[in-house]
Protein backbone atom coordinates (compact mmCIF):
# COMPACT_ATOMS: atom_id res chain seq x y z
CA UNK A 1 0.00 0.00 0.00
CA UNK A 2 1.65 3.27 -1.10
CA UNK A 3 1.44 6.06 1.72
CA UNK A 4 1.93 9.54 0.04
CA UNK A 5 3.10 12.69 1.75
CA UNK A 6 2.68 16.33 0.38
CA UNK A 7 5.11 19.18 0.23
CA UNK A 8 6.06 20.38 3.68
CA UNK A 9 5.82 17.01 5.01
CA UNK A 10 9.24 16.18 3.85
CA UNK A 11 10.58 14.93 7.24
CA UNK A 12 8.74 12.22 6.75
CA UNK A 13 10.72 10.82 4.03
CA UNK A 14 11.67 7.13 5.54
CA UNK A 15 11.17 3.76 4.71
CA UNK A 16 7.14 3.89 4.16
CA UNK A 17 7.28 6.54 2.04
CA UNK A 18 6.83 5.76 -1.57
CA UNK A 19 6.14 8.67 -3.53
CA UNK A 20 6.01 12.42 -2.68
CA UNK A 21 4.30 14.76 -4.50
CA UNK A 22 2.57 18.04 -4.93
CA UNK A 23 -0.64 18.93 -3.76
CA UNK A 24 -3.06 20.25 -5.67
CA UNK A 25 -5.09 21.88 -3.82
CA UNK A 26 -7.06 23.69 -6.59
CA UNK A 27 -7.87 20.68 -7.90
CA UNK A 28 -6.92 21.69 -11.46
CA UNK A 29 -4.82 18.87 -11.70
CA UNK A 30 -6.04 17.02 -14.45
CA UNK A 31 -9.02 19.78 -15.75
CA UNK A 32 -9.68 20.85 -18.95
CA UNK A 33 -8.00 24.70 -18.19
CA UNK A 34 -4.70 22.49 -17.77
CA UNK A 35 -1.86 22.76 -20.15
CA UNK A 36 1.80 22.41 -20.24
CA UNK A 37 3.57 25.30 -19.49
CA UNK A 38 5.14 26.22 -23.25
CA UNK A 39 1.72 25.59 -24.32
CA UNK A 40 3.07 22.60 -26.10
CA UNK A 41 1.29 19.07 -25.13
CA UNK A 42 4.32 17.26 -23.12
CA UNK A 43 2.15 14.22 -22.06
CA UNK A 44 4.86 13.17 -19.66
CA UNK A 45 4.89 16.13 -17.81
CA UNK A 46 3.62 15.82 -14.44
CA UNK A 47 1.41 17.81 -11.60
CA UNK A 48 4.50 20.39 -11.08
CA UNK A 49 4.44 21.92 -15.21
CA UNK A 50 0.38 22.01 -15.06
CA UNK A 51 -0.80 25.88 -15.63
CA UNK A 52 -3.09 27.02 -12.82
CA UNK A 53 -5.02 30.13 -13.59
CA UNK A 54 -6.57 32.41 -10.45
CA UNK A 55 -7.94 35.67 -9.69
CA UNK A 56 -7.72 36.54 -13.48
CA UNK A 57 -3.83 36.11 -13.51
CA UNK A 58 -2.55 32.89 -15.65
CA UNK A 59 0.20 31.43 -12.97
CA UNK A 60 2.22 28.58 -13.75
CA UNK A 61 2.80 26.05 -11.20
CA UNK A 62 6.09 26.56 -11.40
CA UNK A 63 5.77 30.63 -11.16
CA UNK A 64 4.03 29.53 -7.97
CA UNK A 65 6.59 27.20 -6.34
CA UNK A 66 9.26 29.72 -7.20
CA UNK A 67 12.37 28.68 -5.14
CA UNK A 68 10.46 25.86 -3.62
CA UNK A 69 11.83 22.41 -4.16
CA UNK A 70 9.43 20.16 -6.20
CA UNK A 71 9.41 16.01 -5.49
CA UNK A 72 7.73 13.66 -7.74
CA UNK A 73 9.40 10.10 -7.63
CA UNK A 74 11.90 8.28 -6.53
CA UNK A 75 12.77 7.59 -9.60
CA UNK A 76 14.80 10.23 -11.81
CA UNK A 77 12.32 11.27 -14.21
CA UNK A 78 13.74 9.79 -17.39
CA UNK A 79 12.32 10.08 -21.20
CA UNK A 80 11.29 7.02 -22.97
CA UNK A 81 13.86 7.58 -25.74
CA UNK A 82 16.39 9.00 -22.96
CA UNK A 83 19.20 6.34 -24.55
CA UNK A 84 18.32 6.68 -28.24
CA UNK A 85 21.17 8.54 -29.25
CA UNK A 86 24.96 7.87 -28.16
CA UNK A 87 26.70 9.63 -25.60
CA UNK A 88 28.62 11.60 -28.22
CA UNK A 89 25.63 12.32 -30.08
CA UNK A 90 24.45 13.75 -26.62
CA UNK A 91 27.76 16.19 -26.31
CA UNK A 92 27.41 17.19 -30.02
CA UNK A 93 23.90 18.21 -29.63
CA UNK A 94 24.29 19.81 -26.13
CA UNK A 95 27.34 21.88 -27.55
CA UNK A 96 25.35 22.98 -29.90
CA UNK A 97 22.42 24.73 -27.64
CA UNK A 98 25.14 25.73 -24.82
CA UNK A 99 26.39 27.94 -27.81
CA UNK A 100 23.12 28.83 -28.30
CA UNK A 101 22.43 29.91 -24.48
CA UNK A 102 25.77 32.05 -24.30
CA UNK A 103 25.19 33.92 -27.42
CA UNK A 104 21.54 34.84 -26.39
CA UNK A 105 23.69 35.98 -23.14
CA UNK A 106 25.26 38.18 -25.67
CA UNK A 107 28.45 36.70 -25.17
CA UNK A 108 31.22 36.78 -27.84
CA UNK A 109 31.95 33.18 -28.65
CA UNK A 110 34.99 34.50 -30.95
CA UNK A 111 36.87 35.43 -28.15
CA UNK A 112 39.64 32.82 -27.42
CA UNK A 113 38.69 32.70 -23.36
CA UNK A 114 35.01 31.70 -24.41
CA UNK A 115 34.93 29.86 -27.46
CA UNK A 116 35.78 26.67 -26.10
CA UNK A 117 33.46 26.90 -23.58
CA UNK A 118 30.46 24.49 -25.41
CA UNK A 119 32.24 21.89 -26.15
CA UNK A 120 33.81 22.14 -22.55
CA UNK A 121 30.52 22.44 -20.68
CA UNK A 122 28.98 19.96 -23.40
CA UNK A 123 31.56 17.17 -22.18
CA UNK A 124 31.24 17.93 -18.86
CA UNK A 125 27.45 17.36 -18.35
CA UNK A 126 27.51 13.97 -20.30
CA UNK A 127 30.37 12.56 -18.84
CA UNK A 128 31.14 14.01 -15.24
CA UNK A 129 28.28 16.23 -14.00
CA UNK A 130 25.44 13.84 -15.12
CA UNK A 131 27.37 10.58 -15.67
CA UNK A 132 25.20 8.65 -13.37
CA UNK A 133 22.19 9.18 -15.91
CA UNK A 134 24.35 6.93 -18.06
CA UNK A 135 23.71 2.85 -17.20
CA UNK A 136 26.74 1.39 -18.58
CA UNK A 137 28.15 3.82 -16.13
CA UNK A 138 26.54 1.72 -13.06
CA UNK A 139 29.18 0.55 -10.88
CA UNK A 140 29.24 -3.27 -11.06
CA UNK A 141 29.16 -4.92 -7.55
CA UNK A 142 30.76 -7.89 -6.12
CA UNK A 143 30.06 -9.66 -3.54
CA UNK A 144 32.47 -11.62 -0.89
CA UNK A 145 31.59 -14.11 1.76
CA UNK A 146 31.55 -12.76 5.17
CA UNK A 147 34.30 -14.71 5.86
CA UNK A 148 35.35 -12.57 9.03
CA UNK A 149 32.18 -13.28 10.27
CA UNK A 150 31.73 -9.80 11.40
CA UNK A 151 28.45 -9.51 12.39
CA UNK A 152 28.04 -5.95 13.83
CA UNK A 153 27.44 -2.62 11.80
CA UNK A 154 29.64 -1.50 9.03
CA UNK A 155 29.98 2.02 9.18
CA UNK A 156 31.44 4.24 5.42
CA UNK A 157 31.60 7.67 6.98
CA UNK A 158 31.95 11.09 4.82
CA UNK A 159 31.63 9.86 1.57
CA UNK A 160 31.91 12.74 -1.04
CA UNK A 161 28.73 13.59 -2.47
CA UNK A 162 29.18 16.21 -5.01
CA UNK A 163 25.56 16.66 -6.87
CA UNK A 164 23.50 18.87 -8.85
CA UNK A 165 20.05 20.29 -7.83
CA UNK A 166 18.06 19.68 -10.66
CA UNK A 167 15.58 22.79 -10.07
CA UNK A 168 18.56 25.35 -10.87
CA UNK A 169 21.25 23.08 -11.84
CA UNK A 170 23.45 24.57 -9.39
CA UNK A 171 26.11 21.99 -7.13
CA UNK A 172 24.95 20.16 -4.16
CA UNK A 173 28.07 19.35 -1.91
CA UNK A 174 28.38 17.53 1.09
CA UNK A 175 28.64 13.80 2.93
CA UNK A 176 26.72 10.89 3.31
CA UNK A 177 27.56 8.45 6.11
CA UNK A 178 26.37 4.79 4.93
CA UNK A 179 25.87 1.89 7.27
CA UNK A 180 24.81 -1.71 6.76
CA UNK A 181 24.51 -5.16 8.63
CA UNK A 182 25.88 -8.10 6.26
CA UNK A 183 23.02 -10.54 5.48
CA UNK A 184 25.93 -13.44 4.84
CA UNK A 185 28.32 -11.08 2.37
CA UNK A 186 29.72 -8.19 2.20
CA UNK A 187 30.89 -5.33 -0.63
CA UNK A 188 34.17 -4.10 -1.29
CA UNK A 189 33.81 -0.92 0.34
CA UNK A 190 35.12 1.25 -2.39
CA UNK A 191 31.63 0.03 -3.81
CA UNK A 192 29.72 2.45 -1.44
CA UNK A 193 31.62 5.48 -2.42
CA UNK A 194 30.93 4.54 -6.79
CA UNK A 195 27.29 3.86 -5.72
CA UNK A 196 26.90 7.03 -3.85
CA UNK A 197 28.67 8.95 -7.01
CA UNK A 198 27.09 6.98 -9.38
CA UNK A 199 23.93 8.41 -7.96
CA UNK A 200 25.04 12.02 -7.09
CA UNK A 201 25.41 12.71 -10.82
CA UNK A 202 22.59 13.28 -11.61
CA UNK A 203 20.51 15.91 -11.55
CA UNK A 204 18.92 15.47 -8.04
CA UNK A 205 16.82 16.18 -4.56
CA UNK A 206 18.59 15.55 -1.89
CA UNK A 207 15.50 13.34 -0.54
CA UNK A 208 16.01 11.21 -3.96
CA UNK A 209 19.18 10.64 -3.94
CA UNK A 210 19.05 9.27 -0.39
CA UNK A 211 16.09 7.14 -1.19
CA UNK A 212 18.25 5.54 -4.51
CA UNK A 213 21.70 5.26 -2.40
CA UNK A 214 19.96 3.08 0.18
CA UNK A 215 17.90 0.74 -2.39
CA UNK A 216 20.75 0.62 -4.29
CA UNK A 217 23.07 -0.89 -1.24
CA UNK A 218 19.87 -3.27 -0.19
CA UNK A 219 19.91 -4.62 -3.84
CA UNK A 220 23.85 -5.16 -4.09
CA UNK A 221 23.93 -6.62 -0.40
CA UNK A 222 20.82 -8.61 -0.76
CA UNK A 223 20.15 -7.27 2.93
CA UNK A 224 17.27 -5.17 4.39
CA UNK A 225 19.56 -3.36 7.39
CA UNK A 226 20.40 -0.28 5.80
CA UNK A 227 20.74 3.45 6.48
CA UNK A 228 22.13 6.30 5.41
CA UNK A 229 22.44 9.97 6.27
CA UNK A 230 23.48 13.25 3.92
CA UNK A 231 24.68 16.81 5.04
CA UNK A 232 25.06 18.79 2.14
CA UNK A 233 24.61 22.34 1.04
CA UNK A 234 22.61 22.93 -1.84
CA UNK A 235 24.18 26.25 -3.68
CA UNK A 236 20.54 27.57 -4.76
CA UNK A 237 20.47 28.53 -1.43
CA UNK A 238 23.82 29.03 -0.84
CA UNK A 239 25.21 31.49 -3.45
CA UNK A 240 21.67 32.72 -4.70
CA UNK A 241 18.05 33.25 -3.59
CA UNK A 242 17.81 33.70 -0.25
CA UNK A 243 22.09 33.32 -0.43
CA UNK A 244 22.26 31.84 3.38
CA UNK A 245 25.55 30.78 3.07
CA UNK A 246 25.56 28.45 6.37
CA UNK A 247 22.54 26.75 6.34
CA UNK A 248 22.69 22.67 5.10
CA UNK A 249 20.05 20.16 4.87
CA UNK A 250 19.71 17.15 6.60
CA UNK A 251 18.16 13.47 5.37
CA UNK A 252 18.33 10.16 6.72
CA UNK A 253 16.91 7.26 5.86
CA UNK A 254 16.72 3.71 8.46
CA UNK A 255 15.90 0.34 7.31
CA UNK A 256 15.21 -2.71 8.95
CA UNK A 257 17.23 -2.80 12.55
CA UNK A 258 17.99 0.95 11.60
CA UNK A 259 14.88 1.80 13.55
CA UNK A 260 15.43 0.18 16.61
CA UNK A 261 16.73 3.12 18.74
CA UNK A 262 19.65 1.95 20.45
CA UNK A 263 21.21 0.51 16.85
CA UNK A 264 20.29 3.93 15.55
CA UNK A 265 21.99 5.67 18.45
CA UNK A 266 25.05 3.36 17.68
CA UNK A 267 25.13 4.63 13.97
CA UNK A 268 24.41 8.61 14.83
CA UNK A 269 27.27 8.27 17.40
CA UNK A 270 29.73 6.62 14.63
CA UNK A 271 29.27 9.31 12.33
CA UNK A 272 29.78 12.46 15.32
CA UNK A 273 33.27 11.08 15.77
CA UNK A 274 35.68 13.12 13.78
CA UNK A 275 38.19 10.95 12.26
CA UNK A 276 40.03 13.76 10.35
CA UNK A 277 43.28 11.81 10.10
CA UNK A 278 44.69 14.69 7.74
CA UNK A 279 46.16 11.98 5.58
ZN1 LIG B 1 17.78 24.22 -6.04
Amino acid sequence: MKKETTLGDLSDVGEEVDSVFISDPDGLHGSQESKSVDGQSHPKLGSAQLVISGRGKKMTRIDELGDDHAQTSKETPLRKDAFAISPEEKVSQIECRFREIMEILGLDLSDDSLSGTPKRVAKMYVHETFGGLLPENKPAVSLFDNAYEYNEMLVEKDVEVYSTCEHHFVPIIGRAHVAYFSSGQVIGLSKINRIVQYYSKRPQVQERLNVQIVEELQKALNAKDVACVIEAKHLCVNSRGVRDTKSSTVTAIYRGKFHDHNIKSEFLKHISIDVDFNL
